[in-house]
């Protein structure tokens, strides 16, 4: 029986449907969510995320503030902009897109971001917190798109095994600490580019999450059957055969499907509900600051 599809747009349908009565109460109370989104240089794909990520901001009302430099801009004009945003009242979430171009330290300047205002979550402060174990602040979203994709379909990590296959700061590591954490409970495993026999790692879990970047590496032997399946990867694929020349690609093979008990689609999978759960760190952070209304 092929895999049940795990639908990230129609659960990040029901997350906008919470959303719009948390904004209602906000600007009852006279506050309007607002969001700023700083984009350097012009990578096509950069900017359909940074516009998806304000179409969603229009569609829920919540304000967007877009900042667009040329990839030239030196890191002092970027590093300006969050501290003017960071001292501005009136906004509660800043993003810097990534990538940015390479004489720019994105690091440092994820740093200078105010944690509170830190709604990719990507701050040492609001890491540290998930390190800690404390899972009710700012927490990184497509991390937290991965378990809410988990629970909207019912799934019970408690004593589960679960691979997380990649380690970064964004995706991997942040995803292993969700899974682990007290009220999961999944017995964790991180896969990486130096693991030893990564199919059999892989075929052991009952949960795999695949974030690492390269088109289609997980295949069906490297699968449980029935095991759930997250494919966060997106990949651009050059495709002659298509009218536009290329395709989205996951990490995790489509023929997976066949083996697997559910699986997320590339695209309208872990894409738009990282999107839903930035919505929803903007509206936390919103009414983080303003607790008394
Ligand atoms: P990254 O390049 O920072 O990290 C990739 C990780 O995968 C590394 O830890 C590396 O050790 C590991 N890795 C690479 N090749 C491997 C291999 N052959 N075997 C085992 N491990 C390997 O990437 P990232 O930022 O974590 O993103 C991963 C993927 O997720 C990319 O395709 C990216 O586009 C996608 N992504 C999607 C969303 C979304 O909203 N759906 C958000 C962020 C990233």
């Amino acid at each position: 029986m092929p895999a049940q599809r795990l639908d990230g747009k129609a659960c990040a349908n029901a997350v906008e449907t919470e959303l719009h009565e948390r904004i209602e109460v906000l600007t009852n109370a006279g506050v309007q969510p607002h969001l700023a989104v700083i984009i350097v240089g012009d990578d096509p794909a950069s900017h359909v995320y940074v516009n998806s990520k304000i179409e969603t901001c229009a569609r829920l009302g919540i304000r967007s503030t877009h900042i667009a430099l040329p990839a030239h801009c030196e890191e002092k004009v970027v590093r300006q902009h969050i501290l003017n945003l960071n001292a501005q009242d009136d906004l509660h979430g800043i993003l810097v897109q990534s990538p940015l171009p390479n004489h720019m330290d994105e690091e440092a300047l994820t740093d200078l971001i105010s944690p509170t205002k830190d709604v990719d979550g990507f701050h040492p402060q609001n890491l540290g917190r998930l390190v800690q174990g404390r899972t009710d602040g700012l927490l990184p979203c497509t991390p937290s798109a991965v378990m809410r994709l988990l629970k909207w379909a019912g799934v019970d990590l408690k004593g589960k095994r679960a691979v997380v296959l990649g380690r970064s700061r964004i995706v991997g590591m942040p995803a292993a600490l969700l899974l682990a954490a007290k009220g999961a409970d999944a017995t964790v495993t991180v896969v990486h580019s130096r693991t030893k026999d990564i199919a059999n790692v892989c075929r052991e879990a009952d949960v795999l999450v695949a974030a690492v970047g390269q088109t289609e590496l997980v295949k069906p032997a490297w699968v449980k059957p029935g095991a759930v399946v997250v494919d966060v990867g997106i990949n651009r694929v050059d495709d002659d055969a298509r009218e536009r020349g290329w395709r989205l690609a996951g990490d995790v093979h489509p023929s997976v499907a066949d083996t697997a008990g559910w699986l997320t689609p590339v695209p309208g999978g872990v894409g738009p509900m990282t999107i839903a759960m930035l919505m929803e760190n903007t509206v936390f952070a919103a009414e983080s600051s303003h607790p008394k209304r």
